[in-house]
């Protein structure tokens, strides 16, 4: 980690401005997720127990760049009051007069909270002048937000440019340093599993890791654009056609990279298939062909065991996507049993890493989320940071002084 972190910041008696990432799933007012509330604490509770003042910032939802209390602050401003069991207060904008006048009674060890950054459109287009109003609340600047961090807007990679003091959060160095390990990881014994629906969003990872990984067991709906570039039948199931190309060639490449660090590519052998997503006709086909009609909803009974043979013995582990609708329990077995092999391998010494919001709700539904060495809240900023983008929010931090 080159970045300089919290721990090597003077924050008591300090107006630390800080950045998380409390972009919380809301009913109402009410959080139904509080994951990332909870993953900003310690950040939070060190700057209070130093006397810190904690000015709080984030974004919540997508508000269309103006203020609309369906995407306020509030209720995460409340659940993190519970949590802390203290008392936060709310501001009712992130910048204006009256953030300041609240800012300058403040005291020591005190908590306010801003208003959603993404009421003003200034926010996400990184404009300066809005960036220096946000840097000017505070003295030092604390990013925490790792799920934001893949963005260059202006209270990530903006107000860091202007407020030099500048370090990452407990959160952010986690999640730095664990996906940073997988980087590192030596070749033999790294798997990769990935899922999901979008074959887009997963190539420049694919790309990234083929190259570092022993194993990438790919499953979900994206590997039926795979089975199709192979020249088989895929039914009706889910085709990303305009990512066919890049698919075709990605096995080309696994085929013929230096056979000592040669990544072996593996897609379902089996499915379970259906007529429809909503189910109905469910069978197993024990064939790699899906039959015409039916549509792949989940890997099969063999593609599961042989998947979780492979993780089992596995060193060091990233696992993002699941592997099949598993929302439904028709179609969740494959997932489930994925994650019980993830679990199985980190018990048994594994380095293991989950991203992405659907694997991590697929890890909570399993019950095994504490079985896992790191389970990232970042998912589109660690699959940035695994396929070799540096991270405008990282970048933006002030540099670690060199170890002499
Ligand atoms: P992603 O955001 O790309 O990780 O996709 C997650 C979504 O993929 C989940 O909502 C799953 O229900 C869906 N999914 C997984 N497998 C399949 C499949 N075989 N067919 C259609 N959708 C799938």
């Amino acid at each position: 980690m080159d970045r300089m972190t919290i721990d090597g910041v003077e924050l008591s008696g300090k107006r630390v401005l800080t950045r998380v990432d409390f972009n919380v799933p809301l009913d109402g007012e009410q959080v139904t997720d509080d994951t990332r509330i909870r993953a900003a604490l310690p950040t939070i509770q060190k700057i209070i127990q130093v006397g810190g003042k904690c000015i709080l910032m984030s974004h919540l939802g997508r508000p269309k760049g103006g203020s609309d209390p369906k995407y306020s602050i509030k209720p995460a401003a409340q659940r993190l009051s519970e949590l802390l069991n203290l008392d936060v207060k709310i501001a009712p904008d992130c910048v204006g007069v009256e953030v300041q006048a609240m800012i300058d009674t403040m005291q020591n060890g005190e908590v306010l909270m801003l208003e959603n950054v993404r009421f003003h459109a200034e926010e996400e287009k990184n404009d300066p002048a809005f960036a220096a109003q946000l840097a000017a609340l505070g003295e030092v600047y604390i990013n925490d937000a790792f799920g934001a961090a893949h963005r260059a807007h202006a209270s990530t990679a903006g107000v860091a440019k202007i407020l030099k003091n500048s370090a990452a959060g407990y959160l952010m160095k986690a999640e730095l340093e664990s996906l940073s390990r997988l980087l590192n990881a030596a070749h033999e014994g790294f798997v990769v599993i990935l899922g999901g629906a979008k074959v887009g969003d997963k190539i420049t990872v694919i790309h990234n890791l083929i190259t570092r990984a022993s194993d990438m067991l790919i499953g979900g709906g994206m590997a039926y654009t795979f089975l199709k570039a192979r020249g088989l039948d895929i039914g009706k199931s889910l085709l990303d056609a305009e990512h066919l190309n890049i698919a075709y060639n990605i096995l080309q490449v696994a085929e013929n990279t230096n056979p000592r660090k040669r990544c072996r590519l593996l897609l379902p052998t089996d499915h379970i298939v259906a007529d429809n997503i909503n189910g109905g006709g469910i069978e197993a086909t024990m064939d790699v062909k899906i039959p015409s009609g039916k549509l792949g909803a989940d890997i099969g009974p063999n593609t599961t065991s042989y998947f979780a043979s492979i993780i089992r013995q596995a060193k060091t582990i990233f696992w993002n996507g699941p592997m099949g609708i598993f929302e439904k329990d028709q179609f969740a077995k494959g997932t489930m049993e994925i994650a019980r092999a993830v679990a199985d391998a980190t018990a048994r010494g594994a380095f293991s890493v989950v991203g992405g919001g659907d694997s991590v709700a697929a890890l909570a539904q399993s019950g095994l989320s504490d079985k896992i060495s790191h389970v990232s809240t970042g998912g589109g900023a660690a699959l940035e940071f695994l396929g070799g983008i540096d991270l405008p929010g990282v970048e933006a931090l002030a540099k670690a002084p060199k170890k002499p």
